[in-house]
């Protein structure tokens, strides 16, 4: 193995998927939704199956789908061009991957607020560049708030780019406008490219509602906006994603990702491209859902000795393993399956500063409520 790739050999995910296989835990580590998407969208897929919807798809995508892509961003008041603009990706990860492979190389720095998504530092790394990482900051409410200036003060000559992700894992943070106005600042002012993870934009809770980093001023022609279906039709295993910014910045991602995957999914586009025409009222109730089983795994966690963090968007919830006399979340999510038969995952796996962070774990809430009062139950016995 080349050495840049040696620290990142196997993820977080699949270890404590593994370990929670073997032991018969509940779940709560990776985080994908236990019921299906919309029964239409499922329905579209057979479809476009049997009617031989399984050769190469065109290499930006199906048409049908960036018009529907260009249609999502719309509400936001950003406009993109189907053509050229909007390139449909084997998943965000293949964006996030493409968008650094093609923009960023050797003696290049990338920002990343930790805790980070663990394939930005290995994008960064298969890059060649270099990442420079900003912590998030605890705040007295149980938020974990955008510290502006010490982004402002991580800025070198070498910075290239700032990855964004909002809502946020593993936090579930959902970054303020305040927040994003003083990144926007910051890559203006600086010049940086700005690339934006927001496979989370649909799921926000308590009437609070996304804010692209793009659709602030002068920050269109900077950055490229990633998303993906997975998270907001619950098909994560579908892997439709996509990258959405200026022609120039778009057609770079095009050259890398050819030489990736060069196009998939075929029959899963043409699905997605329906569900985002037709399908927003699954996805506000599922969202409502949601924000139902983040209160209750909240208050569960509460219940067992946890203290629980704000989750204000995502699948996930954050908590505290002081208070029940534990201090380490590696060594403790290695033993929780043994110990109390659940999964879950440390957050000081996704930074540059274990330390700062090994009190967190993080709780994935996306499962029907019998599965998350079980979880809840066993935890119970943990004090
Ligand atoms: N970014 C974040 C923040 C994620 O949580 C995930 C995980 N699902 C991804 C990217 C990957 O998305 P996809 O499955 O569309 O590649
Ligand atoms: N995004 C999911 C999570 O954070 C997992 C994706 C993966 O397994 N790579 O749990």
């Amino acid at each position: 193995l080349v050495p840049r790739l040696r620290p990142f050999t196997s993820t977080i995910f699949a270890e404590m998927t593994a370990l929670a296989a073997r032991t018969g835990a509940v779940n709560l580590g990776q985080g994908f939704p236990d019921t299906d998407g919309p029964p239409a969208m499922l329905a579209a897929a057979q479809e476009a199956i049997g009617s031989g919807v399984n050769q190469y798809p065109p290499g930006p995508g199906r048409p049908e789908l960036r018009a529907a892509i260009a249609e999502s961003r719309a509400r936001y008041g950003t406009a993109y061009d189907p053509d050229g603009e909007i390139l449909v990706t084997v998943g965000a990860t293949e964006a996030i991957a493409a968008a650094l492979l093609s923009l960023v190389q050797t003696g290049d720095e990338v920002i990343l607020f930790e805790p980070y998504y663990d394939s930005y530092a290995a994008s960064v790394a298969l890059a060649g560049a270099t990442r420079v990482v900003v912590p998030l900051v605890e705040e007295e409410s149980g938020r974990f708030g955008v510290p502006v200036e010490a982004l402002r003060a991580a800025v070198t000559p070498r910075t290239k780019a700032v990855l964004v992700n909002t809502p946020h894992n593993p936090t579930g943070s959902v970054f303020t406008a305040a927040e994003l106005a003083g990144i926007a600042a910051v890559c203006r002012d600086h010049d940086l490219l700005a690339i934006t993870d927001e496979v989370y934009e649909d799921l926000l809770f308590d009437g609070r509602a996304h804010t692209p980093l793009a659709s602030l001023p002068g920050m269109r022609e900077r950055t490229l906006t990633i998303s993906s279906a997975g998270k907001s039709f619950n098909c994560t295993g579908w892997k439709i994603g996509w990258v959405c910014g200026p022609a120039g910045l778009v057609s770079a991602v095009r050259a890398a990702k050819q030489f990736m995957t060069f196009v998939g999914g075929a029959p899963f586009q043409p699905a997605v491209a329906y569900a985002l025409g037709h399908e927003s009222a699954w996805v506000a109730s599922t969202r409502d859902v949601l924000a139902d089983k983040r209160n209750r795994l909240s208050a569960g966690l509460a219940a067992a000795g946890f203290g629980v963090r704000q989750a204000e968007g995502t699948y996930f919830v954050c908590a505290d393993i002081r208070p029940l006399g534990y201090s380490d979340g590696v060594e403790f999510c290695y033993a929780l399956p043994e110990r109390a038969g659940v999964a879950a995952v440390p957050l000081q796996v996704f930074t540059d500063s274990p330390e700062q962070w090994k009190h967190l774990v993080r709780f994935a809430f996306c499962k029907r409520d019998e599965v998350l009062d079980e979880a809840v139950e066993r935890l119970g016995r943990l004090r």
